[in-house]
């Protein structure tokens, strides 16, 4: 009785939430928004390990609920995916994103590249590419400013697949990188034949790189297969000097992460680049 209550209760949340996120994005229109827009994203800035230097960030979406607050992308993205709702987010978020990139460009501020989450679903959809390329050109951006990061279990579901879908979109100039590397269960055969650019260290192996030899000797391997098969490797969650200093001496190529900012809204982004443009 109580268990079927208990199942009751999260069924009821998450129709609400449901509900809530149908609505939110119907007053979207699909596009970026004026300002009412209950969507938001934030922007987490990828800086180059050996320079210091901000070259791209990560798009990474913000729900303002009007009576829950801000709801973690953790609470809402699953639930998205689970019905469908993900597809229209998700162009959102594209849409979004890079009309951001272009008006930093159109301001004058130095060029950044800005990656994209895509989730399962949204990857095996079948209007992807289009809608990809429907941003960009209805943005103005150049396919080279934007990024799209899957993960390996969206990509192993139906391999061949998304090989093909891959080819495509790196055929319009559009980067893709694997996020979660190690999480997930892609077989290295099957890595040599993505046509990628990036391997994302997921951040379970960084938050005790300073102290756990097993996660120092993922990285390390992660690093090292990447460069091999001619890739750039990016660790997330650093918030550490220390695992940051264990990343550059192991050659690792970028970093992202609190110790050098969390995502922030676009308006910070636009100061981080003006300093960088400044020095
Ligand atoms: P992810 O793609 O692996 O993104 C990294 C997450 O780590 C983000 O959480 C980010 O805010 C957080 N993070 C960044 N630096 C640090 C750090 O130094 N320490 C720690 N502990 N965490 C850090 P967030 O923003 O809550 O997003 C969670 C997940 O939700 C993302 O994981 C991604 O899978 C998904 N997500 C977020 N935005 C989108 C989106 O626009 N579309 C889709 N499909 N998924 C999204
Ligand atoms: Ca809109
Ligand atoms: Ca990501
Ligand atoms: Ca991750």
């Amino acid at each position: 009785q109580f268990y079927a209550s208990e199942m009751n209760a999260s069924m009821e949340e998450k129709l609400v939430l449901l509900e809530g996120m149908r609505s939110a994005l119907d007053a979207c229109n699909g596009g970026p928004c004026a300002g009412a827009c209950q969507f938001q994203l934030l922007y987490q800035p990828k800086v180059d390990l050996r320079s210091g230097r901000l070259f791209g960030v990560e798009a990474l979406i913000r729900w303002n609920h009007p009576e829950h607050g801000q709801i973690s992308p953790l609470r809402f993205i699953g639930l998205a995916e689970e019905s469908g709702l993900i597809v229209p987010l998700g162009d959102w978020v594209l849409r979004t994103a890079c009309a951001q990139v272009e008006a930093w460009r159109a301001a004058g501020l130095p060029e950044l590249a800005v990656s994209v989450n895509v989730s399962a679903r949204q990857f095996e959809e079948k209007r992807l590419v289009e809608r990809i390329a429907g941003a960009l050109r209805d943005s103005g951006l150049a396919p080279r400013q934007l990024e799209v990061e899957v993960t390996e279990s969206a990509i192993m579901r139906d391999l061949g697949r998304a090989v093909e879908k891959m080819r495509e979109i790196e055929a319009m100039g559009v980067a893709l990188s694997i996020d979660d590397f190690g999480t997930g269960y892609s077989s290295l055969s099957a890595l040599k034949s993505f046509p990628i650019s990036r391997l994302k260290i997921d951040k379970s192996f960084v938050a005790d790189l300073a102290h756990c030899g097993d996660d120092q000797a993922i990285a390390m391997a992660v690093i090292s297969l990447g460069h091999k098969l001619g890739l750039r490797v990016i660790a997330e969650g650093v918030e550490t000097e220390e695992q940051r200093a264990f990343l550059r001496a192991n050659d690792c190529d970028e970093m992202q992460g609190y110790l050098y900012s969390r995502p922030v809204p676009p308006e910070r982004i636009a100061e981080l680049l003006a300093g960088q443009a400044q020095s």
